[in-house]
């Protein structure tokens, strides 16, 4: 527990400080921006400087992107659950992480009949998951497997105790795997193995966030150069609970 809390305050401390240097830097990433485009144009005559400038930009627009992710990683801005049905959803998940990761990766994806509907934010859910799929390719550049199955998972307690029910989800890859130092800090801020301008370390910290502000739970296990495997569970939508109003309310808010 004491560690969660540890963890929690060091997230809530890096967002503060991340989002309030990419607000500023992003501001002035834009002005960067604008100005390289407006020399480009008057430049189409000279070639190489053409060159440069174009290569300025496309530097400026990783910077952006970056400041983008620490935005994202530090807001507050409230999540939007609303109710998730799985058999609509993954069809489409499945499509973008084909074109995402590549043909090296072969994806298997494996779906329980009858799934129950959890509440989560839909984008928000997607994004975790093509987190964890990247990482995944990353840790396999020769090609490999992703393998995602989703199960329900309904309370193992003494028989007659009502609990929480669960639906499942894990995302295994059959790459290079993580020595136990490595698995123990996936999930901490700004921890990355990957070298300087490919990883921000952010990614996982991410994840963990939004699963946690979800009701659900993520865990990690890996083995060296064997892979890995994330399980991460969402509550299901309970009749009648609070949360499934909320949902519903969600529901119909949306645009037609
Ligand atoms: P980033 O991808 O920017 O490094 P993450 O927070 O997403 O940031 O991941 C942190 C680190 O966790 C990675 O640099 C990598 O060392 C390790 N990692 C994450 N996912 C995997 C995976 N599927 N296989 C092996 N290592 C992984």
């Amino acid at each position: 527990l004491e560690l969660n809390l540890q963890h929690a305050s060091k997230l809530e401390a890096m967002g503060r400080l991340t989002g309030g240097i990419a607000h500023d830097f992003n501001n002035m990433l834009s002005i960067v921006i604008g100005n390289l485009d407006l020399v480009k144009g008057a430049l189409l005559g000279n070639e190489k400087a053409h060159r440069r400038i174009e290569s300025a930009i496309e530097g400026a627009h990783r910077c952006a992107e970056l400041t983008s992710r620490l935005l994202a990683f530090s807001r507050r801005s409230p999540l939007q659950p609303k109710a998730l049905n799985f058999a609509n959803f993954i069809p489409g998940l499945i499509k973008l992480l084909e074109r995402t990761l590549g043909e090296r990766i072969t994806i298997s994806a494996d779906l329980e009949a009858g799934l129950p509907e959890v509440c989560v934010d839909h984008a928000q859910f997607e994004a975790a998951l093509i987190n964890l799929a990247v990482n995944a390719r990353d840790a396999m550049p020769g090609g490999g497997t992703l393998d995602i199955r989703i199960r329900r998972r309904d309370p193992t307690g003494p028989e007659g105790v009502e609990d929480v029910r669960f639906v499942e989800i894990t995302v295994a890859d059959s790459g290079t795997g993580m020595s136990p130092d490595v698995l123990a800090r996936v999930f901490e801020p700004f921890f990355t193995t990957k070298e300087a301008g490919k990883g921000t370390g952010l990614g996982l910290s991410m994840v963990y966030g939004f699963v946690q502000q979800s009701g659900g739970t993520i865990v990690v296990d890996s083995t060296p150069h064997q892979g890995t495997r994330f399980l991460v569970t969402m509550p299901v939508l309970a009749e009648g609970s609070p949360r499934s109003e909320e949902c519903a309310a969600g529901a119909t808010n949306e645009p037609p």
